[in-house]
């Protein structure tokens, strides 16, 4: 087929219209989720980066125990050696007794400053701590807001949707069908355009709009009569002319 006698050509071209307005309606709903769902897992990844930096606080913070209770150990050892020193009157022991003294204090030392390390690390670690904490609050409200906003746009989308497919309805019934069912059918074909407006190049030679393919001359004539639809012989779409059908 490549005429069909018609004057429903701008019914046609607001209709493709009304269409392309619902299916990105229908894409815009779909896309929500995934929307909700990218929030989420950006805040469980936040949320997973402050429970890692809060373990390692906790774990400092045992060491940072453990090695303070070394030292205390270290003084009782200390302790004991002095008063051990106290009781001994044999040479060679006293002087055993005050390496072993030497020794301890200096490996209290070494823990002492294993401890200072530590103490800077637990500092770090506390204020990384507290900052993600942070960040994860201010980041949940700000996911939530977000996605409350997406429900609710969502929500007037759907309503919106309904309206627009109702007016639709209404808008084809005064249609004639065998157009419909052309147009219906083109449609499906092409990915949703079924209608298209010719392009013209510097020299007048005309392409269709939808697969750029050349134009016959004949097809310049049929374009210019308002009562018929012209259809491409390539890719089977309805061609127009802005100054045929609106001119
Ligand atoms: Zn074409």
């Amino acid at each position: 087929m490549t005429l069909m006698h018609s004057t429903e050509i701008r019914s046609l071209i607001d209709l493709q219209a009304k269409d392309k307005l619902i299916a990105d309606m229908a894409g815009k709903i779909l896309s929500i989720p995934d929307e909700i769902e990218t929030l989420n897992a950006l805040f469980d990844e936040k949320k997973n980066s402050m429970n890692t930096a809060r373990e390692t606080l906790l774990k400092l913070q045992v060491e940072k125990k453990n090695k303070e209770l070394s030292i205390a150990e270290k003084d009782e050892e200390i302790r004991k050696h002095q008063r051990e020193l106290n009781m001994i009157r044999e040479n060679k022991a006293f002087k055993i007794l005050l390496s072993e003294i030497e020794r301890a204090k200096k490996e209290q030392d070494d823990i002492e400053t294993e401890l200072l390390v530590l103490l800077e690390a637990v500092d770090k670690a506390a204020i990384e701590d507290k900052k993600l904490q942070q960040e994860v609050k201010k980041l949940e409200e700000e996911k939530n807001r977000k996605i409350a906003e997406l429900e609710a746009a969502k929500k007037d989308l759907a309503a919106s949707l309904s309206a627009v497919k109702t007016e639709r309805s209404q808008f084809c019934a005064k249609i004639a069908p065998e157009i419909m069912e052309k147009y219906e059918f083109i449609k499906e074909q092409r990915q949703g355009l079924a209608i298209v407006e010719i392009k013209e190049d510097k020299t007048g030679k005309i392409s269709c709009g939808g697969c750029n393919i050349g134009l016959i001359p004949q097809k310049a004539v049929d374009l210019k009569k308002p009562d018929i639809l012209v259809f491409c012989d390539n890719c089977q779409r309805i061609i127009y002319l802005k100054k045929t059908v609106y001119g």
